[in-house]
């Protein structure tokens, strides 16, 4: 007999070709925790989504007759070994894992099993991407520049597209949305629900707060239609905007149901493509899924095997202690803490939160990009190896140089002062360069620059070098020797 054993973000029985007769196996084994060979301190709630998800799930299962397996335990080999004997199982089946080291621990897992004279097989994932990885390579020998490979991904899926040509004639409507609403009040959030997966892990855990996050197909298809009614008319106007008072402002909250597979990402694509609203919404939107989400699993999975290795810009500090709630409220960065403390909370933070506020913030602090990718693990619920790796060290720490990023990623306060509202309450001053109270994205900014100029030279940025003959360097200096970050 054969059973399949779904790993953790594989909640979705359309994506197996199952009968009735299979079994399926899941161990709540807190997944992540052994990633690349650390321990890891999740994010209580991803933990809590991570139990109340297969709870459900397995529940579901066996109200349908299927029999589905949940069990708590730390070593799931011994467990998976004694259920075949018990059962009489002779093949597990695994849909290949998104993530390289899960992926090699099940390879060391098949080895052990074979001796026991169990075999593991593993199938080809073709449902939590479009493209799959083999269809990547059959079409690029490196990743392509991203322009190229999202315009591969509009012909190929006839996406936006109308025959040959893009709808309205352009690609992309990127350079028109970087708008900032003073009158802008809070956005629309979907209520939170209580399932019954959900009811066990708040009782597992001993937690009382409520959890953003759908627990079961059914909820996120209500938060996808929620978003559709409410919020996406507005999504591409104030995509890059950030709020002290809004931890959403208008996005989804769907990355983490799509990547554990309680929605598809193409079904998403689709259905918001029906939507009547403007083409700027649309095309926004559709292309973070069709686009960078694709990319980024692509390229980790070109890179996987040297994205560890590299640290470009040799940044070795070490992530301040506020980043776990240590004197978090004693920080007087106001940018900062707001986006810090809104991930600790939720285990959520909108995109321009992650790129303009933290990883702004720890690559001018020089900061291990390692470490920073750790963090970035730990506290998200949407986070994953394949898509934090290369979001983080490639694209945003800089660490394997040109790779992803064609130059470092930094920038001063005037992008925070001009699309959030932070800086109205922040006990530094936005605009003083060389006073005790000037802002750190300015100092922590120029000296950055004035480190890595060859770098900014060799990307194309000589006018970034050139405006340092504006600044007294000295200063800066003394003044970031000041600053405790
Ligand atoms: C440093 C950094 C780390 C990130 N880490 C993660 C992560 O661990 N997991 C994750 O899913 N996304 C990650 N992202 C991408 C993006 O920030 C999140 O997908 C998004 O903020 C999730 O919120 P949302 O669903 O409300 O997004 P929306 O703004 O509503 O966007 C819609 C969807 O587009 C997709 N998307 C958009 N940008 C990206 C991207 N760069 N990579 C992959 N998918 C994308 C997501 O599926 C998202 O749900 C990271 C981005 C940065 C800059
Ligand atoms: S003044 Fe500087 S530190 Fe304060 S919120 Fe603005 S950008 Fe952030």
């Amino acid at each position: 007999m054969k059973a399949y054993f779904i790993l953790y973000n594989q909640i979705n029985l359309s994506y197996f070709d199952a009968k009735i007769t299979d079994r399926f196996l899941y161990v709540h084994h807190n997944w992540k925790i052994n990633f690349n060979w650390k321990i890891l301190n999740l994010n209580i709630k991803s933990k809590i989504l991570d139990y109340a998800l297969w709870y459900n799930f397995v529940k579901s299962l066996n109200d349908k007759w299927y029999k589905a397996e949940f069990k708590v335990e730390k070593s799931f080999y011994s467990w998976i070994l004694s259920y075949c004997k018990d059962e009489k199982i002779d093949e597990i089946i695994v849909v290949k894992p998104t993530e390289n080291y899960v992926y090699e621990n099940f390879k060391n897992i098949r080895l052990k099993l074979e001796k026991e004279a169990i075999k593991l097989t593993f199938i080809e994932d073709n449902s939590s991407f479009l493209l799959s990885h083999k269809e990547f390579l059959d079409n690029y020998k490196t990743p392509p520049i991203m322009e190229v490979f999202y315009r591969f991904m509009r012909k190929k899926y006839d996406i936006l597209m109308d025959s040959w040509k893009p709808v309205w004639w352009k690609w992309n409507f990127d350079k028109e949305n970087r708008w900032f609403d003073k009158n802008h009040s809070k956005t629309e959030t979907y209520k939170s629900e209580m399932s019954i997966g959900l009811e066990k892990a708040l009782g597992f855990y001993n937690y009382k707060e409520e959890l953003n996050y759908p627990t079961d197909r059914n909820w996120a298809i209500k938060l996808l239609n929620f978003f559709i009614k409410n919020n996406l008319d507005n999504f591409w106007k104030l995509e890059d905007a950030m709020y002290e008072k809004d931890d959403y402002v208008y996005h989804s909250n769907l990355s983490t149901a799509i990547n554990f597979w309680l929605l598809s990402p193409l079904e998403v694509i689709n259905i918001i493509n029906k939507q009547d609203t403007s083409i700027n919404n649309k095309e926004w939107f559709i292309r973070q899924i069709l686009w960078w989400r694709e990319y980024m699993y692509h390229f980790f999975h070109f890179y996987k095997d040297s994205i560890y290795e590299n640290n470009f810009l040799n940044h070795k500090n070490d992530l301040p202690g506020y980043f776990w709630w240590d004197d978090l409220e004693k920080l007087w960065l106001n940018c900062l803490k707001t986006s810090v403390k809104r991930v600790l909370s939720n285990s959520y933070g909108h995109h321009i939160e992650r790129l303009m506020i933290i990883w702004n913030y720890t690559l001018l602090n020089s900061i291990n990009p390692l470490e920073v990718n750790r963090w970035f693990f730990e506290m998200y619920t949407d986070a994953f190896e394949w898509v934090v790796s290369p979001n983080v060290l490639s694209m945003s720490q800089y660490s394997d140089g040109w790779k992803l990023a064609t130059k470092p990623y930094v920038s001063s306060w005037n992008y925070i002062n001009k699309m959030s509202d932070f800086c109205t309450n922040c006990e530094y001053n936005v605009k003083n360069k060389y006073e005790t109270d000037s802002c750190p994205f300015n100092f922590l900014y120029w000296n950055f620059v004035n480190d890595n100029k060859e770098i900014f030279k060799a990307t194309r940025q000589p006018f970034v070098v050139k405006n340092l003959e504006k600044i007294d360097i000295e200063k800066i200096k003394q003044i970031k020797e000041k600053f405790k970050s």
